[in-house]
């Protein structure tokens, strides 16, 4: 990086200019980068520059033969999480790691959470994922109990609190049942009201009628209501696509206007290749989005007590990326009952997931998932593709490899709306537009 004095001024105020590495395939511009050499990384020496928070230049590097020394991204969307119940693996462990027990944890902690014990799983999270470069977060958020509305009056003032630095967008995760109910049209109100999703779980085992009505109203709920749908589908090693086969069916009989996002679906990858490919363009021509989930799948399915089992049920990004549905990957789970390791690091997110997804970071179908899908999924009025006039919201890793940054824990230096983070005065306000168009 160069940061010459005259350029230091400049960032003082939402400005500056650095030599830097950038993957090709999230340059949005090519007209000035023409001919410039991209290494067998995939990444491009770029100058960036940036005026009041918006790019205002990507260019290449007069001197070819220096090559800078920091990786630009953008900043990170986390499209799968659970900020309510993060960091309560200390209180509701799951030495097994099983599906069964991490769900009988989780239930038996959520009837005894109190606000206090929310608040810190929502705040810890937010700050780590802050330093560690996440823009925005789309988070699960338990919703059955009889604390909701309490627990989302809390969560409305965190959203508050944080809206500059990253925007959150929450999903209520009931039984699919729960919106067939009065509180569940109160809720559904809710959250329609303030740009939030409707969410619900079906996996296996499951009665296929009573789960198709709750289905076809839960669609037609959202529609009424123009709120989106993420649901937990086909979490199972077991009854392969089950799930969201019936979400087709559904789809087939009424009109939907609304995006559905798919979480999970890792027993779809059980099927024969035929019907995965099959069943992903169905899934592409009702532009069904796909939030695959490595980490905790890896963790929880396929488990058969002592003995190692090299089925580790997945969504099938490849065959879904091939049919035209956008794939994300995210999270999930961190310190809790049903994942108890990382930390909302979307680095530490790469590294681990990508030798199990085998995606690649040099190709632009292996880093989507982490970058421009998972914005596209949100919603996010910037796709997080970078040129001229788009925000100036970076990560830069102190690397000059993808090898050496997904191998070592690089250090980072964030960018939020044109300024370090680290340079930031305190309390001082933020204006930077991530949000729901
Ligand atoms: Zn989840």
């Amino acid at each position: 990086m160069t940061l010459e004095k005259e350029e230091f001024n400049l960032s003082t105020k939402a400005s500056g200019r650095i030599d830097v590495l950038v993957p090709r395939c999230l340059i949005g511009e090519g007209a000035n980068i023409l001919g410039l050499t991209v290494d067998f990384e995939g990444l491009c020496s770029l100058q960036v520059e940036w005026r009041h928070g918006k790019i205002c230049s990507i260019k290449g590097l007069k001197d070819a033969s220096k090559v800078p020394n920091e990786i630009l991204l953008p900043r990170f969307s986390e499209p799968h999480a659970h900020l309510d119940k993060a960091f309560s693996w200390s209180r509701a462990p799951n030495y097994k790691g099983s599906y069964q027990e991490a769900l009988v944890a989780n239930l038996n902690d959520y009837k005894s959470r109190s606000q206090g014990q929310l608040l810190f799983s929502v705040e810890k999270s937010l700050n780590l994922a802050l330093v560690n470069g996440i823009r925005a977060i789309r988070s699960h958020i338990d919703s059955f109990g009889e604390n909701v509305m309490r627990d989302w009056d809390l969560l409305e003032d965190i959203r508050k609190k944080w809206r500059d630095k990253i925007f959150l967008q929450f999903v209520a995760l009931v039984p699919l049942e729960f919106w067939q109910t009065y509180e569940g049209e109160l809720l559904a109100q809710r959250v329609a009201l303030n740009g939030d999703l409707l969410g619900g779980v079906i996996a296996p085992p499951f009665n296929k009628k009573k789960t198709i009505k709750s289905l076809l109203h839960l669609v037609q709920l959202a529609n009424r209501l123009n709120c989106d749908i993420d649901l937990h589908i086909d979490e199972s090693q077991s009854c392969p696509a089950a799930g969201v086969k019936l979400l087709l069916e559904v789809l087939g009989h009424i009109k939907n206007e609304i995006s559905i996002t798919c979480s999970h679906l890792s027993s779809m990858a059980l099927l024969r290749e035929k019907s995965i490919s099959n069943l992903a363009k169905a899934m592409a021509e009702k532009k069904l989005n796909v939030v695959a989930l490595p980490l905790t799948n890896s963790w929880l399915l396929g488990r058969n007590e002592r003995s190692t089992s090299i089925k580790r049920p997945l969504a099938p990004i490849f065959q879904l990326q091939k049919a035209g549905v956008v794939v994300s990957v995210g999270g999930d789970n961190v310190n809790d009952a049903w994942f108890p390791f990382t930390n909302f690091d979307p680095i530490n997110l790469m590294a681990f997931s990508m030798p199990i997804a085998h995606l690649t970071p040099w190709e632009r179908l292996g880093l989507s998932p982490f970058t421009s899908s998972a914005a596209s999924i949100l919603n996010l009025q910037w796709d997080g593709v970078l040129q001229k006039g788009s925000p100036a919201d970076f990560v830069l890793l102190d690397s000059n490899s993808w090898v050496k940054a997904l191998s070592e824990r690089p250090k980072r230096r964030v960018v939020v709306n044109g300024e370090f983070l680290n340079e930031l005065p305190k309390n001082k306000k933020l204006t930077f537009n991530n949000s729901h168009p």
